[in-house]
């Protein structure tokens, strides 16, 4: 396997929560998805860590490395994945088990401790806001990405 010269990242300023776009009865996780990336075209995944369905946290990218997740805002962000987000017919659905959550909220809190003050945000919430109204409201969003409200899940689950 060749090596993977990958570029440090200078800022972090975002912690971006996705989703793999997988229904729930698939149990995959780093490998799979690094596969997917590399037949992409892509040196490795894309995402700096990946958060199974039994809520076993596993690293992906290197975390001091620029990812590649969203666009026009790998070079000052992480990356994390959680699994699943749709249902069989490919449909957003916030089917995430409680074991994710948790680690999502344990994972964000030691993010948040070690670089201080970035902002913690869904995928979809990053979609241009095309009417200029300041708001990112559903139907500007480019994709559904996580597939739950991320706002809302951190009022009620504080991260550290
Ligand atoms: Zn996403």
């Amino acid at each position: 396997m060749a090596t993977v010269t990958l570029t440090r990242r200078k800022h972090t300023r975002l912690l971006v929560v996705h989703c793999s776009a997988t229904h729930s009865g698939q149990d995959i996780g780093v490998q799979e998805i690094t596969r997917w990336h590399r037949a992409r075209g892509w040196s490795t995944i894309g995402y700096h860590y990946v958060i199974r369905r039994n809520g076993t946290l596993e690293t992906g990218r290197d975390e001091a490395s620029i990812g590649a997740h969203v666009a026009g805002h790998n070079s000052d962000s992480i990356g994390i994945c959680l699994i699943g987000g749709v249902d069989t017919q490919s449909q957003a659905q916030n089917n995430f088990t409680n074991a994710q959550l948790e680690t999502l909220q344990h994972l964000l809190g030691l993010l948040q401790k070690r670089y201080p003050g970035t902002r913690i945000v869904g995928h979809r919430n990053l979609s241009p806001d095309r009417n200029g109204d300041g708001r990112i409201t559903p139907n500007e969003w480019f994709k559904a990405c996580p597939s739950f409200d991320i706002d809302a899940w951190l009022a009620l689950n504080s991260p550290g």
